[in-house]
């Protein structure tokens, strides 16, 4: 999806005219930064169009907008709001139509910053000193971050979203299961075997009938391959990229997976179930292991105390030695501003708004006296709120805590999480068996035409790569038989090149090249 170059040209045009006439048809209360203590932007209300996912309850608004609005003065009103699902596809449509709002939000940053680079948005940077000091500040003292946003030109064109803490997913099991099964928890591959294999023949959950499903993931079964040192898929390992299933340690990897799965030991639809499976198989008191996020996940204890007696799911070491999942220093998605934006001023201390200590407040926490309430100086949520099994979903249907540019506060997270997800947290710090992770970002790194090759290459690839890997557990394709002719044809579909674009922009990542 290109703009033209007319439009590119237009929108410069644009650019330079609100800069020579301060911009706006109002009036900002500050030509530059917003105060500390006075978050007004505008002296008069004002309403700003914006792209973006919003509120699937009520008018689909969020109301953290509104409230935004009474400590700004701006009004931000998105466009979009509709179901998330479409978004890319509204994205694209959005572009196309060269009508762009003033503040766009994004999941795909890498088409962002290339949108931008042809005009559509503005450059953050050359506004941190006037506009975007709070942002400024916040990644003076957040290189990683700054590092993660930074386009293949040197610019910032997006302000993304900034995950607090650094662990999100651990190994969580039915204790109540291993308990009546007289099993611990696995700590290799051959236990992890004895305990899935007793839970598929000995009916921990009673009921005679092997019904149980002893390993389910939403990664496709990603988290078990390092039980034998391997990987699905691409990595990094001491500074190299690496792909998985090329490397020496994924053949006895998958030629067990294959094995676990016959025996029925693993979710039957494990290479393609979603997040909502783990309602259906620790609900329906049949799931019994798996590889999921903490707080989410720790939940099922409170959702199924009553229905399930004795309903004890909690986190363990990784059987496997390492944890593969770790949030990045900043994600690949959060918001960017137009550059025909007729509120540039606005539009861009709007965003920086939300790195002040209110904004940051406000979007973490939603409002004083109706979400939490200011306990020794510390928002604190309100212990009813935090009791309600849809918690998370009401701060998100509201718009706090959704998927902007702003520094989430691990706070927040353990202020809601239970006390089995704040034992495997800490028991995860302690261990450190986090593992370098793969930029989210890293392709943010690559210019255009070498970009358009990536894309390219990598759909052809792990297209090819993701139906072959399906046929492989489910049986459809015998492995020993079809994996010489694998290997020969990812190499055909431009695997190495791939290998070489994702290392040159894995090495500009670390400042390399
Ligand atoms: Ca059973």
């Amino acid at each position: 999806m290109k703009i033209k170059k007319v439009l590119s040209i237009f929108l410069a045009g644009c650019m330079l005219a609100a800069a020579l006439t301060g911009c706006g048809k109002n009036e900002t209360l500050s030509e530059s930064v917003l105060v500390d203590g006075n978050t007004m932007i505008s002296k008069e209300p004002i309403e700003l169009s914006a792209f973006m996912d919003s509120s699937k309850e009520g008018d689909g608004q969020w109301q953290l907008l509104k409230e935004a609005y009474k400590m700004t003065n701006v009004n931000v009103v998105p466009t979009l709001s509709k179901s998330n699902t479409e978004f890319n596809q509204t994205f694209s449509l959005m572009i196309a139509s060269g009508n762009i709002p003033d503040i766009v939000q994004t999941y795909k940053p890498s088409q962002f910053c290339e949108l931008a680079m042809e005009g559509a948005f503005v450059a953050l940077n050359d506004y941190f000193d006037t506009h975007l000091v709070h942002f400024k500040q916040f990644l003076s003292e957040n290189p990683d971050v700054k590092k993660e946003i930074t386009a293949s030109d040197g610019n910032i064109y997006y302000i993304p979203f900034i995950p607090g803490g650094d662990l999100s997913q651990g190994w969580f099991v039915r204790q109540d299961w291993l308990d009546k099964l007289g099993l611990k928890a696995p700590t290799n591959a051959e236990e992890m075997y004895t305990v899935l294999k007793a839970m598929k023949t000995q009916d921990p959950n009673g009921n005679g009938l092997a019904d149980e499903v002893p390993y389910f993931e939403t990664e496709k079964g990603a988290n078990l391959f390092p039980l034998w040192g391997a990987r699905q898929s691409f990595y990094v390992e001491n500074g190299e990229v690496k792909y998985g299933k090329l490397e020496d340690e994924f053949v006895p990897a998958i030629k067990n997976i294959i094995k676990w799965y016959e025996e029925g030991l693993l979710d039957p639809e494990i290479v393609t179930r979603s997040t909502n499976g783990r309602d259906t198989l620790l609900g329906n008191n049949i799931g019994g292991m798996t590889n999921d996020w903490f707080g989410s996940t720790a939940r099922y204890n409170e959702k199924l105390a009553e229905a399930i007696p004795g309903f004890n799911f909690c986190a363990f070491a990784p059987p496997c030695g390492i944890q593969l999942s770790k949030r990045p220093p900043a994600s690949g998605y959060g918001w960017g501003v137009s550059a025909s934006s007729e509120y540039l001023n606005e539009a861009l201390l709007f965003l920086d708004f939300f790195f002040t200590e209110e904004g940051n407040r406000l979007i973490n926490y939603g409002v004083e006296g109706l979400h939490y309430d200011m306990v020794d100086g510390k928002p604190t949520f309100k212990a009813e709120l935090v009791a309600q099994p849809n918690f998370q979903k009401q701060l998100t249907d509201f718009g706090v805590q959704v998927g902007v540019g702003y520094k989430q506060d691990y706070e927040y997270e353990k202020q809601w999480l239970n006390d089995i997800a704040l034992e495997g947290l800490a028991m995860y710090e302690e261990g450190d068996w986090v593992v370098e992770q793969m930029s989210p970002n890293l392709s943010l790194k690559l210019n255009s035409v070498e970009l358009e090759e990536y894309n390219s290459l990598y759909t052809q690839v792990t297209t090819y790569d993701t139906e072959m890997y399906q046929k492989w557990i489910l049986g459809a394709e015998d492995f020993d038989q079809t994996y010489p002719k694998f290997k020969k044809e990812v190499k055909k579909l431009g695997y190495d090149r791939l290998m070489e674009l994702m290392q040159l922009a894995y090495d500009r990542y670390n400042g390399k090249k």
